[in-house]
């Protein structure tokens, strides 16, 4: 499970300034996508060492920011309420304010691990600015530009060191032979019908995986022989309990599910098309560099033409992730289910295929005689040897010299090379480039 940190402050002391400093993504390639976009309030914070974990800006998160009153309010508490560590944000250059103080007496009261980040701190005396909030009794603060982006990994030791170590939590992947699955998407698009009609056809072989964490719950079944487990997803979660937490956390519950799952189902209404909301959920699958599979739903009782409308609307914005299987499925009737799976299946396949150095240098050496990159300042990069390197997401990593220089346009000619030599439908595949031999 990942944790959870809440920023807290109040308005304009620089809370969305610091989340996207602390969520800016190292993998640039999958931002660059088009019809990729970010929640502005619930972020994965994936280090290069250390547990990732979702941060949320409590600021923005009911649109409108109205201090501590109203909705913002309420959900804000909410946020922290749910969190394990809070970082409580105020600005370096005016100092402490009454609502800082306000915000001060409801953290205490509270009681949650917190750490105090004085934001703004360019250009200001710092000492007088970290003496002055001293008197909060929240241990060293850590001074910020979150503008300049200084500071930043300062924050990110800290918040490590403070939260809960990773297996303290009980895990899903206990199971290797099972394959995790979670059906994620917006609200309505059907994932609770279509759990539920999985579950009811299956209802002799499926079963409860005792409570895990919190709220969260797994469901183990077989279908054709082979063995799932359903993380973490709606339809799956108590009656009392989805109210609350879908009101309050449903972004930060997909986040969950997409974390615990090996393949991603994302779940789409054929009449609605792509939505922005959608593009989020699909930014996240793609961050977490999880297998994925794109389930259109609600296939039944549509003409030939909407059908029509549909598969060209969403080839056409899904464009950018062609390697996802597409299965078109009723959940309430129950049909395509069978392709579904093995759609999944093959995904899952996919991202656990192994591979051995020498194939991996032959499809480099293929890819590059095929299609040399072009020379830049002179230079043309060369790619010297090639081995495998994690899998789910199969990642190859690529050595050689001039790397660097390899252009967006390259990678992802080298990327579409693999995924036909390699046959891998439904994973995003990654290179590492390194220099030298
Ligand atoms: P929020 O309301 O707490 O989310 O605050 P924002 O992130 O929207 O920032 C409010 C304003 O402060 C914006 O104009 C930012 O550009 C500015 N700001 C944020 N961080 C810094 C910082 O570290 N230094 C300076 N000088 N300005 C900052
Ligand atoms: P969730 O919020 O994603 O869990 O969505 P629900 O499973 O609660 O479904 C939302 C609405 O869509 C309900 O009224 C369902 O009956 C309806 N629905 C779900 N799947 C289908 C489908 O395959 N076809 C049709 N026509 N309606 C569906």
């Amino acid at each position: 499970m990942l944790p959870l940190v809440a920023l807290v402050g109040r308005p304009n002391v620089g809370k969305s300034t610091l989340f996207n400093a602390l969520t800016r993504t190292r993998d640039a390639l999958v931002h660059d996508q088009p019809g990729v976009t970010r929640d502005r309030n619930y972020g994965v914070c994936r280090l290069i060492e250390g547990r990732p974990f979702v941060l949320v800006d409590t600021g923005g998160i009911a649109g409108e920011d109205e201090g501590l009153a109203g909705a913002t309010a309420r959900q804000s508490r909410a946020a922290a309420e749910e969190a394990d560590l809070i970082l409580f944000i105020v600005d370096g250059r005016e100092g402490a304010s009454a609502l800082d103080d306000d915000i001060l007496r409801w953290l205490r009261k509270l009681s949650k691990p917190t750490l105090l980040v004085v934001n703004k701190s360019d250009g200001i005396d710092l000492q007088a600015a970290l003496s002055e909030f001293s008197r909060y009794g929240l241990g060293d603060a850590l001074p910020t530009s979150s503008a300049h982006r200084t500071g930043i990994d300062e924050v990110l030791a800290k918040v490590v060191e403070r939260l809960p170590q990773e297996g303290s939590t009980e895990t899903l992947d206990t199971d290797p032979t099972r394959v995790r699955i979670a059906f994620v998407g917006r609200p309505n698009v059907g994932k609770s019908t279509l759990v539920n009609r999985i579950l009811g056809e299956e209802r002799m072989i499926a079963s409860e995986v005792p409570g895990t964490t919190r709220d969260s719950i797994a469901v183990d079944l077989e279908r054709d022989g082979r063995k799932y487990r359903l993380v973490d997803t709606a339809g799956l979660r108590r009656r009392a309990k989805v109210e609350e937490a879908v009101e309050k956390f449903s972004v930060f519950k997909t986040l969950q599910a997409i974390e615990q799952c090996q393949v991603a189902v994302l779940m789409l209404d054929a009449s609605e098309g792509v939505t922005d909301q959608d593009a989020t959920v699909l930014g996240a699958v793609l961050d977490a560099g999880k297998a994925l599979v794109i389930a259109i739903n609600k296939w039944d009782g549509r003409t030939d033409y909407e059908r029509q409308q549909t598969e060209t609307l969403v080839s056409r914005k899904l464009s950018f992730v062609e390697w996802a299987e597409n299965v078109r499925i009723s959940a309430l009737h129950g049909s395509g289910l069978r392709e579904l799976f093995r759609a999944i299946h093959r995904a899952h396949a996919s991202a656990t295929k192994v591979f051995s150095t020498a194939d991996v240098t032959r499809a480099i050496e293929a890819a590059y005689e095929a299609n040399p990159p072009p020379v830049v300042r002179g230079h043309v990069p060369k790619m010297r040897f090639a081995h495998p390197g994690a899998e789910s997401p199969p990642t190859f990593i690529v050595h050689g010299t001039r790397l660097k220089s390899l252009s967006n346009t390259y990678q992802r000619y080298l990327e579409n090379f693999f995924r036909k030599r390699f046959k891998l439908v439904g994973t995003p595949i990654r290179f590492l480039f390194r220099e030298g031999e």
